[in-house]
């Protein structure tokens, strides 16, 4: 599709023409790009100052080498990476993820998305993203510490709490944190905010374990109330993942009253009409590590289906709201097709850009209430940022005056991607409402930055 822009369509060309392998970073670019048309129509200092074309290009792109010994004693070889994508209006803020199909499209993708997500939370925090396509699965948690610590002693170099604050993301969780965080201690001999979602005993905030999940919730909470005129309570919710987004996605639609009946890994996935075991998912999945086979075998209600090529997996599920929680294009048209066949209400991302384009549209034209992940899962970056803000006040703050921020925060969220979308014209319209939210405070803070020359 082309723009309407020409200035929209030439950033969006050089962009293409120079990084032409990187389809995931495209993807996300040209959503955004696309909500923007009416906002470069309306505000010419956008092109003036060149925000669209610095906007798309990272401030800084560090690609590094990581060494690390395996149990065996033998030398293993991965890939590291940070990019650091925009700094106009805080420290680049934005989670480390570690997975084998990690490359640099990935994460420049994620990096992008970052950027107006952090914006959307109202704090004062920029966007990056890291990772390394070293695969934990299978590793010993002496591997993964060696890893761990290898990949801090490079990254170390390039962070700061004031100047860069990485985070979890798929494959890092709470073990990861403490080992890279350990390391980054020993190296610079400081204790200070580097990490968000450290543990409780060393700088961590309560509620950041189950952020992104319960803020997904709170965000699918308001947006039905304020859209539909419904909330979760009697809904069958079909969730994709059983990692720490989806599990704790899991455990507030539990709380606010709808039953969650699916979730999945990377090799199957699981129905359980009487509402997933989240005790045992937990148990599963946080304390074992195990596979989702091991959910089924002790839960006699759980069908267990294999992953299988073409088929629908937890979408062909009959549900009223879906939150896929996995993985990017995780969620395709023919599967948008089967939630729509099936009644579903709302869809709202707890993954980062799981639903392909095609989905998005098919949601929209079924006047299905879509939530897009840079809105609906920023709830999990936000308790970073109310993280960083404990550790410079040297203060803890209770379980309950953090939940009661990232309540507000994601209602906020709701209310403010709804409101600029109805100021150009998008009456409802919570994609571009997000997107035209998140971008306004950016530019307008590189604008009134200016440019160095
Ligand atoms: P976890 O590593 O805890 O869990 C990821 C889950 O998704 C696992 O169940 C994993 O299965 C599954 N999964 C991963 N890759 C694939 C794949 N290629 N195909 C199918 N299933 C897959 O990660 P998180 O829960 O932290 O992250 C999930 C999503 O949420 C990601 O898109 C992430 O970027 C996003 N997100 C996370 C935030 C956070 O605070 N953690 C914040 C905002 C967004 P398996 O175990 O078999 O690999």
């Amino acid at each position: 599709m082309e723009f309407k822009s020409s200035y929209l369509q030439r950033v969006y060309d050089g962009l293409e023409s120079r990084n032409a392998e990187q389809t995931e970073f495209l993807q996300a670019v040209r959503e955004v790009l696309e909500s923007l048309e009416p906002v470069v129509a309306a505000n010419p200092d956008l092109e003036k100052w060149g925000i669209i074309e610095r906007i798309v290009e990272p401030e800084r792109v560090i690609l590094f080498r990581v060494s690390w010994v395996d149990d065996q004693g033998k030398v293993q070889v991965n890939r590291g990476y940070r990019v650091q994508f925009n700094s106009a209006i805080g420290p680049y803020k934005g989670g480390l993820r570690l997975h084998p199909s990690v490359n640099l499209s990935v994460i420049k993708f994620l990096g992008f998305e970052q950027i107006f997500k952090n914006s959307l939370t109202t704090l004062p925090i920029g966007g990056g993203k890291g990772g390394s396509d070293f695969d934990p699965k299978g590793k010993s948690d002496m591997e993964i510490m060696r890893f761990c610590q290898a990949f801090m002693t490079e990254l170390e170099k390039h962070i700061g709490a004031d100047t860069d604050v990485p985070a979890g993301d798929i494959g890092v969780g709470g073990r990861e944190i403490g080992f890279m965080y350990g390391q980054y201690k020993r190296l610079r001999n400081e204790f200070t905010g580097v990490l968000t979602g450290k543990g409780l005993t060393y700088g961590g905030s309560l509620v950041r374990t189950e952020a992104t999940g319960y803020g997904l919730c709170y965000y699918t909470q308001e947006a039905l109330k304020c859209l539909k005129n419904t909330d979760f309570s009697g809904k069958k919710v079909a969730v994709s993942g059983a990692g720490n987004v989806a599990i704790y996605a899991i455990e507030k639609v539990y709380q606010l009253g709808g039953t969650p009946v699916t979730c999945s890994d990377s090799t199957g996935w699981i129905y359980d009409p009487q509402g997933i075991d989240l005790e045992l998912l937990k148990e599963v999945k946080e304390v074992k590590r195990q596979r989702l086979t091991e959910y089924a075998a002790a839960r006699p209600s759980a069908e267990y289906h294999e992953k299988a090529a073409g088929e629908h997996g937890v979408w062909s599920v009959k549900c009223d709201i879906a939150l896929p929680c996995a993985t990017q294009n995780e969620l395709d048209a023919n599967d948008a097709k089967m939630l729509i066949e099936n009644g579903v209400i709302a869809v709202c991302e707890g993954a980062n850009m799981p639903s392909t384009p095609e989905a998005v549209e098919a949601f929209k034209k079924a006047g299905v209430l879509f939530g897009p992940a840079k809105a609906a899962n920023a709830g999990g970056v936000a308790t970073s940022a109310l993280e960083m803000s404990q550790n410079s006040e040297r203060l803890h703050w209770s379980f309950e005056e953090v939940d009661e921020k990232l309540q507000d925060i994601m209602k906020g969220i709701v209310h403010n991607s709804l409101d600029a979308a109805e100021k150009y014209g998008m009456k409802g319209d919570l994609v571009a409402g997000a997107n035209i939210a998140g971008f306004e405070k950016v530019a307008e803070a590189m604008i009134a930055q200016g440019v160095a020359y």
